[in-house]
């Protein structure tokens, strides 16, 4: 499966904030004149400093909300996400890194059949993720302040540390591109089901989300899907079981869902005698697109 490149589903996002936002720079400034939580930065091929969202920050947050939506679901196979680090034996990568002890050329789809869901989606040090998020950078002039935080101690109720100074972003525009390669359906709507999150303010992004930071919009301006050969209907959306073998599909462990009916209207469809390209234009769009996902692509296996 990973020689070939059967669906890809590419999102132009906008990443506003909604309220103070902080994605902090690791590391100590010697600039005494940079606050104490700065804001994490880019240098542009103009020379200019700019901040940004790094495409890691987004991802971990979104794999903690996707981990959780499958705890939730509880159920007894792969659809339950594992323990995460690496090192813990009841994580994938752990589970994995024994079994290839036994069996040094242990194939990629056993080792994506043994891992759950989050990891399907996102990853372990054994399995490369099918999302991937690109840094977002500012598109056009951000609003920056400085904020003061103290921390209080839980014991004594007085302040225990700073005040401190909080270098946030308030207003302005962040874009960026999250792409899902190979992908089964379940995982695009559990990306939807995260974006929607976001936008009702239940998911935060970055530093302080208990002190009230990190309240984003999120806006889907362009939805990019592309799948091999020619045969499909432009109201259809197929996951990749739809576009491999039966034996493909078993070795995968892949979720049996071939495709679902997308009434949304693509706004261009290029063909190619390899793949079929269909452009969605617009918020409103992918908003249609999600909801479709969301009702037909999560539905929990049968029995
Ligand atoms: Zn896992």
């Amino acid at each position: 499966m990973h020689r070939k490149l059967l669906n890809t589903l590419r999102l132009r996002i906008q990443i506003r904030p909604e309220g103070p936002l902080l994605v902090k720079a690791g590391g100590f400034a010697l600039d005494p004149t940079i606050p104490d939580m700065a804001f994490v930065r880019v240098r542009l091929a103009d020379g200019r400093e700019v901040p940004y969202l790094p495409g890691s920050s987004l991802k971990g947050t979104i794999r903690g909300f996707v981990e959780k939506i499958l705890r939730t679901w509880d159920q007894p196979d792969w659809r339950r996400a594992c323990a995460t680090f690496p090192d813990h034996p009841e994580s994938c990568a752990y589970r994995v890194m024994k079994q290839e002890e036994k069996d040094p050329a242990l194939p990629t789809s056993e080792i994506y059949r043994m891992s759950c869901g989050a990891c399907r989606m996102f990853g372990h040090t054994r399995l490369r993720g099918r999302a991937a998020f690109t840094d977002a950078y500012p598109d056009g002039e951000l609003t920056m302040e400085t904020r003061y935080g103290v921390a209080i101690s839980r014991r004594t109720q007085a302040v225990a540390h700073g005040p401190f100074e909080m270098e946030v972003a308030i207003a302005g525009t962040f874009v960026g591109h999250v792409i899902l390669e190979n992908f089964e359906l379940w995982q695009a709507a559990l990306l939807a089901h995260a974006f929607e999150a976001m936008n009702e303010g239940m998911l935060r992004v970055g530093y302080g989300k208990t002190r009230g930071l990190g309240m984003v919009r999120v806006e889907v301006v362009e939805t990019m899907l592309d799948v091999a050969g020619l045969a499909w209907n432009p109201h259809s959306w197929p996951s990749i079981a739809g576009l491999l073998d039966p034996e493909a599909c078993k070795a995968y462990g892949l979720d049996p869902m071939e495709w679902i009916p997308m009434e949304v209207e693509p706004d261009a469809q290029i063909s190619s005698p390899f793949f079929t390209r269909r452009i969605y234009k617009g918020h409103e769009k992918w908003i249609a697109i999600s909801w479709t996902l969301r009702e037909r692509a999560l539905r929990l296996p049968e029995g």
